[in-house]
């Protein structure tokens, strides 16, 4: 028997990591360093503190080794995979000044100042190392003030978010690694031009300046520039579940199935008394010793009445409380099947509609689920 198993569904937000420059194309090259290699560094070790900590992201990257990747080739990986994030991890680098210090977090726009402009050259002058490049990036000289007029009518819809991610991992560069703060800018950067989906580019510091070349190479750098990226990620993140109304929870929760939580009481009301601890509520029993599989389709910072507009006409909603958050589920049934088809006719209705699971009262890891069910079908 045939089991499509969608893997995705067991991963709510999809974001891609995307090292800057690799193989013959080493970027921005310092006295003892070059760009490409702490790119991937700190690129790596943000993406193991997600993989890591948060089970409901799936981290794709462009590249995880030392190899050429045209810059086109990345936006469509991130195309590809759906993703709901990308960042790209750079390392600034300025000819004729040894001093300049600081991290700086950059979204697409039209560059207003000279500098600004100056980076986005920098930058995109990686696709001249593509022998194709000049029908790939459909004449576009990377060098050419005048190449940039192509910025100017962008209409970015991801653009408030975009903002928003780089506002706060500028803040987290200057609270937690103590880095000079040089903001948030605009500039043509054909790569988040490429992508689909809000995307920043974040420049680590300055290869170019003797003092943060070191600091850049350095363990310390690594872990300080790399959970920054991670702190500020976890925050986005939070932001975007609550507007989205999705989401298995907080980006922090580490649901698994040793650390998931106890569905207590068949009794809302005591539910609904308890749910202030912050415990894991539903206002159903699923005691059932086979995974039980549903829909999740919105999340509450608010209980919603029964019937809300919210729901849209779905009939069998219902709640479970975690993390300060009410979680709405429909289509519940132990056959996965059912539950998969569901998801897909209510993904066009609720975006990002993924599949749970729960056994013996307890919410588990969705894959383990899907395993058990085969198992049990066969
Ligand atoms: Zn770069």
């Amino acid at each position: 028997m045939f089991f499509a198993v969608d893997v995705s569904s067991a991963r709510d937000f999809v974001l891609v990591i995307d090292p800057g420059h690799g193989g013959h194309d080493p970027g921005a090259v310092g006295a003892i360093s070059k760009e490409k290699d702490i790119n991937l560094r700190v690129a790596l070790a943000f993406g193991q503190l997600v993989e890591k900590n948060c089970p409901d992201v799936k981290v794709v990257y462009t590249r995880n080794r030392d190899v050429f990747i045209p810059l086109a080739r990345r936006a469509e990986i991130a195309n590809n995979a759906k993703a709901d994030l990308f960042i790209s991890v750079h390392t600034n680098a300025v000819d004729g000044n040894k001093t300049v210090k600081g991290a700086s977090t950059w979204t697409l726009g039209l560059a207003r100042t000279g500098a600004n402009l100056e980076v986005a050259k920098r930058e995109n002058s990686v696709i001249l190392y593509e022998d194709d490049y000049k029908q790939k990036y459909a004449g576009f000289n990377p060098y050419s003030s005048e190449s940039y007029i192509i910025f100017e009518l962008i209409q970015d819809q991801y653009m408030e978010q975009s903002v928003s991610l780089a506002s706060i991992i500028q803040k987290q560069f200057k609270s937690y690694a103590g880095r000079i703060d040089r903001g948030v800018h605009q500039a043509g950067f054909l790569v988040l031009k490429a992508s689909a989906m809000p995307s920043v580019l974040v420049e680590l510091g300055f290869i170019s300046t003797p003092a943060e070349e070191k600091y850049l190479n350095t363990k310390q750098g690594t872990q300080e520039l790399s959970t920054s990226i991670y702190k500020a990620f976890l925050e986005y993140k939070k932001e975007w579940e609550l507007k989205n109304n999705q989401g298995s929870g907080n980006a922090s929760d580490k649901v698994s199935k040793d650390k998931s939580k106890k569905l207590p009481a068949e009794n809302a009301d005591t539910d609904e008394a308890k749910s202030k601890s912050g415990k894991t509520e539903v206002k159903v029993s699923e005691k059932s010793e086979s995974p039980v599989f549903m829909v999740q389709i919105l999340t509450s910072s608010k209980k919603l009445p029964s019937g809300s507009s919210q729901f849209k006409g779905q009939k069998d909603v219902e709640y479970y409380f975690e993390k300060g958050l009410y979680k709405y589920y429909c289509c519940k049934s132990a056959d996965y099947n059912y539950v998969y088809k569901k998801r897909r006719e209510l993904a066009t209705k609720f975006k990002g509609a993924f599949i749970i699971a729960f056994k013996n009262g307890k919410r588990v890891d969705v894959n383990d689920a899907i395993d058990e069910y085969k198992k049990t079908k066969r």
